[in-house]
Order: C-alpha cells, then sequence, then structure tokens
C-alpha cells in the first residue's frame, strides 16, 4: 500500500477512507493525528498495528461538534461542562464516564473516554467529511517525537496507512492538555497548550496527577496508561541543561569540550554561543520552543546527531508542556545548573 498524500481540496476523499474501515492521517493545532472511525473496532485496532501501539494505551476520540459528547459519555459534570465550554474547540482533552457503544479497542478496555474537539480547521472539516466521530492518537511510529508537519508522517507511516491530509506545520506543536473529569475534581494528566493555572481559573479545585513529570513506575497503574511509556525518543541521546542562562551556557560548553568524539547537537532557547556541528534554534519563548521541539528532536536525526544537550528554562504558560516532553525525550537525563 502506497501512502496517499491528501491536500485540503481532497478533504471529501478522506472522508470517504475512514468510511471504509481506513487509516487517515491529519493535521490538529497540536500535532498530526493518526485517525480512524471509531465506533469501528477493527479500524481501530490497524491503528495500533500501524503505529506499533501498546493495546493498553488508550485513544482520544475526535469530535467537530459539541453535540457529540453526550453520544460518546455519560455523566457530565457541573465542573466538566465549564470546561468544555470554557476551552472546547481547542487543545484541550476531557476524560469521562464512557457510553457503552464505544468499541474496547478506543479505550483499552477503560470505562472512561478521551474527547477532544480540535479547533484547526482542517481537522474539522475532516471529521464532519468522515460523519464520525474519529479516534485517533499520534502519527508517529510509538516511541518517536510526535510528527508536526506530513513529511514526519510520511518518514513515520508511509506503506502502513492510507493517506495523510497536508496541512503545513501544527501551530501548538505538543499534544493535548490531559484533565480527567471523570471523578470528583478535575486532574490534570498531561499538561499541553491549555495550562493548569488556566484551568484552575474556571475549576478552582482542579489539581496536577503526581506522575505528570515523571515515569510511572511499572507496578503502579497510571491513570493516564500513556504516562508508563518511553516517548518522543529520536536516535540521539538527549540531555536537558536547564536553568538561569549563563550557568546553562557554561555548562553546555564544557559538555561539548567533553564529547568532540561524537557529533554533538545543541538545542538553544537563549542563542547560540556554541561551536557544534549541529545546532537547532528551539525559540527564546516556550510557546515556540514548543511549536519547534518535535521537529528539531526529528532534524537532529536527519543531520546525524549523536548525543543533544538542550537548553530549557520555565518561563511562560508553555514551560510545563515542553518540560515534560523534553524529560521523556532525554530519559529523565537532566542536569539543574545553578548561578
Ligand atoms: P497520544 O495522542 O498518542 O499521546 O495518545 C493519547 C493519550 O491519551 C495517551 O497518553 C493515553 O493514555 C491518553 N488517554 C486516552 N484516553 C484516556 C482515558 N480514558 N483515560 C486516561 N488517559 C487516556
Ligand atoms: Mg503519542
Amino acid at each position: 500500500m502506497k501512502t496517499k498524500i491528501i491536500e485540503i481540496d481532497g478533504i471529501a476523499e478522506a472522508g470517504e477512507i475512514i468510511r471504509a474501515g481506513g487509516l487517515v492521517a491529519f493535521p490538529t493545532e497540536t500535532v498530526y493525528g493518526l485517525g480512524a472511525d471509531a465506533m469501528n473496532g477493527a479500524a481501530v485496532k490497524r491503528i495500533f498495528e500501524a503505529k506499533g501501539r501498546p493495546s493498553d494505551n488508550p485513544l482520544i476520540v475526535h469530535i467537530a461538534d459539541k453535540a457529540q459528547i453526550p453520544l460518546l459519555a455519560r455523566e457530565i459534570s457541573g465542573d466538566a461542562e465549564k470546561l468544555i465550554n470554557a476551552f472546547m474547540p481547542g487543545p484541550f482533552t476531557i476524560i469521562l464516564k464512557k457510553q457503552a457503544n464505544i468499541p474496547n479497542e478506543v479505550t483499552a478496555g477503560l470505562d472512561t473516554v478521551g474527547i477532544r474537539f480540535p479547533a484547526e480547521e482542517t481537522a474539522a472539516a475532516f471529521i464532519m467529511a468522515a460523519g464520525t466521530p474519529i479516534a485517533a492518537p499520534s502519527a508517529n511510529i510509538s516511541g518517536r517525537p510526535s510528527p508536526t508537519r506530513a513529511e514526519d508522517v510520511i518518514s513515520d507511516m508511509d506503506g502502513r496507512i492510507e493517506a495523510v491530509i497536508n496541512g503545513g506545520s501544527c501551530g501548538v506543536g505538543v499534544e493535548s492538555t490531559i484533565v480527567d473529569a471523570s471523578g470528583d475534581a478535575p486532574v490534570l494528566l498531561r499538561p499541553g497548550g491549555v495550562s493548569l493555572e488556566m484551568i484552575r481559573e474556571i475549576v478552582p479545585s482542579a489539581y496536577a496527577d503526581k506522575n505528570i513529570m515523571k515515569t510511572a513506575s511499572d507496578d503502579e497503574r497510571p491513570r493516564c496508561p500513556g504516562m508508563k511509556y518511553r516517548h518522543y525518543a529520536p536516535k540521539a541521546q538527549v540531555v536537558v541543561v536547564e536553568g538561569e542562562r549563563g550557568a546553562v551556557q557554561d555548562k553546555i560548553k564544557e559538555l561539548l569540550s567533553e564529547n568532540t568524539g561524537k557529533v554533538t547537537g545543541v538545542l538553544t532557547m537563549y542563542g547560540n554561543v556554541y561551536d557544534s556541528p549541529v545546532m537547532i534554534c528551539g525559540g527564546s519563548s516556550n510557546k515556540e520552543y514548543a511549536k519547534n521541539l518535535f521537529a528539531a528532536l526529528r532534524d537532529f536525526d536527519k543531520l546525524g546527531a549523536e548525543i543533544i544537550f538542550a537548553e530549557f528554562c520555565e518561563k511562560d504558560g508553555y514551560g510545563a508542556a515542553v518540560k515534560n516532553r523534553l524529560y521523556k525525550a532525554a530519559g529523565y537525563n537532566i542536569i539543574h545548573c545553578e548561578k
């Protein structure tokens, strides 16, 4: 099977592929998703095969109309309703108790379902064209950085899926914020473009899960199954060097001089003061860094970097989202620099 690249004017065809049980990768404001008809268990199963994704890691169901929420979820609390009104459509996923007709393949047997309403127009048009909710994880091979450009989807998925809709670069660049609103107080399970502070302005009792910045241990059953797995890893080793500008730069210079035998890369946010064969600018704000991060990790691989030093400092509302992805990409190999 050759994967077809569909341009924006071919969205009707993408909808037909979904209705026939096929797989279509599509752009959203967060990252590219790998979609199948959420109501077709056999089609959803193919997503797991295409990605090499463990079957106990559930998928998010994407909608293009809030009227679809009660068809997918039961028991929508007052707090859940406030969050839906505040953040949907947008880079935000809400976990609610599921309706019985959602196939088990989507929810990995859980009693809950993750629902997202993307703001990106191409995504919404695609979901409308399919005429069914779309189950979709990120469109990468499991464990690799999420794709934020159509070419990244092709490099992982060519020959494994029917089509990809080419929508250029994703605006947010990291996956959606996930909030579990199926219990008493809402719990942040994954940071993203909607920050905990923004959520607390709507529901002050909301809090972050304790596993948010670390890997849940094997014997634990994490609330968000995705927490268990290594994520976002390029081929190169990644080391996060975080802290104040001068201290971070001095430390990276020292690390570069210790690694002259390797092809080194630096992911910068403070500017290029280094002598390293590969250098990519992440951006000077966390918002820019979020948009560029996954593409940068993939580009380091293409440029042959063997070890990447990533500058990092938490600066704005996107800080937690970037930190969560960077820490995972680095396998928690973090150097904290004091002044
Ligand atoms: P991905 O888009 O590839 O990051 O995958 C979707 C993420 O949503 C995974 O980390 C899942 O664990 C998480 N997720 C989806 N549905 C649920 C659910 N019902 N409860 C908790 N987490 C979920
Ligand atoms: Mg993913």
